[in-house]
């Protein structure tokens, strides 16, 4: 919208910008070369909840590509370690039987209460799942805004994650079966319905060292005092964990009085935990794929936050993407000049692929879901 002046709340309005950018750049590059090469610049609907890249990957929108290069903003900038859970999203749709709460109780089945005892059930599992793994759920549909009547209906939405796509269909029929048994305690129907699915990421060495190379040569990306005073004022909304935290996800010491960072962290730093999901999981099984992170917002920023949304448009948010462009530009020129480098890239997914059998988590049945709210 022309009159927004903010941005989203995992900094997703830069990812389309900085990559055409970086396309329009590689394919000037390209003309002016000589070289025989193509650069695709890729629109990923849905990228968030709605597992756009994982459609696109079973629409086959990925098959001729070598190499597949993307970005994330960030609070500092480098090529992390290639981590990420694989997901799935899944609405549990519970069907009761309505009745007056309090002139017939006996003769109604609650949904609601079918879905309450299903996250009671849930969250006793968590003890007996792996650390690493994650489970959340979000109520679609709490069945009316009446108390006095018993809910006929009830949906609640699931997002399992973990380390492996293995991992998280185990976990997934595990909450399968306590859904069941919420049905069966309640006398409640119950039935599941897949919305959207991410594999985990799969990193390709070649490719992150010659990314990284790109960035040393650049050298950190530079803010202005505009930039760092409004940053400072962001830092003075957040509390001091969340800036230790911040820290402490990509293994970093503190850094008293730096709002925004203008360093590039090492090669590989970022821990294994702590990390969410990403639909570039999906397309870096079937195609070698790098990415980066550049700081675009102040330290210490919560994903999903105000103060994100907020810096979407900010001038470090702009200077960041640019950025990010010259290091993705940078990094397919790279490609289109370096055969063996392309050999290496694809040499290491062929041999991660041949020890890892990869089933895309969108299934060939499985419709894009189109309208979130819809259940
Ligand atoms: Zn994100």
């Amino acid at each position: 919208m022309p009159e927004s002046s903010n941005g989203h709340g995992c900094g997703h309005n830069m990812l389309g910008s900085a990559s055409l950018l970086a396309a329009t750049a590689v394919k000037d590059w390209l003309a002016t070369s000589g070289l025989d090469g193509r650069v695709r610049y890729y629109g990923c609907p849905a990228e968030e909840g709605g597992s756009g890249k994982g459609f696109m990957v079973r629409a086959g929108a990925f098959d001729d590509v070598d190499v597949a290069i993307c970005w994330h903003p960030s609070a500092f900038t480098g090529v992390n370690r290639p981590f990420s859970l694989a997901c799935v999203e899944i609405d549990f749709l519970f069907h009761g039987r309505a009745s007056h709460a309090a002139g017939a109780p006996h003769l109604g089945r609650s949904a609601l209460d079918a879905v309450e005892l299903m996250n009671v059930g849930v969250n006793y599992m968590r003890e007996h799942m792996a650390s690493t793994a994650r489970i959340h759920y979000a109520l679609i549909d709490s069945g009316g805004i009446a108390p006095n009547v018993v809910q006929s209906k009830a949906v609640v939405r699931y997002l399992i994650r973990a380390q492996t796509l293995g991992e998280m269909w185990t976990l997934v029929e595990r909450v399968k079966k306590i859904a069941e048994g919420a049905a069966m305690m309640t006398e409640t129907k119950v039935a599941s319905k897949q919305l959207s699915g991410d594999a985990n990421l799969v990193g390709n060495a070649p490719l992150e060292e010659a990314m990284f190379a790109n960035m040393m040569r650049l050298g950190p990306p530079r803010f202005d005092a505009a930039d760092k005073a409004f940053a400072v004022e962001i830092q003075k909304t957040l509390r001091r964990e969340d800036v230790v935290a911040a820290y402490g996800r990509f293994g970093l010491e503190v850094k008293e009085g730096e709002a925004l960072s203008e360093d590039i962290y090492p090669l590989g730093s970022g821990v294994e935990t702590s990390v969410g999901s990403t639909d570039v999981g999906t397309v870096s099984w079937v195609v070698p794929t790098v990415q980066c992170r550049v700081a675009c917002y102040a330290i210490g920023t919560p994903g999903h936050s105000w103060q994100l949304v907020a810096q979407g448009l900010a001038g470090a948010a702009h200077k960041g993407l640019a950025y990010a462009a010259k290091v993705m530009a940078g990094t397919a020129i790279g490609v289109f000049q370096d055969a063996d480098l392309l050999a290496r890239a694809k040499a290491a997914h062929h041999a991660f692929r041949a020890e890892n059998p990869f089933v895309n988590p969108i299934a060939d049945d499985l419709a894009p879901p189109l309208d979130m709210a819809a259940h």
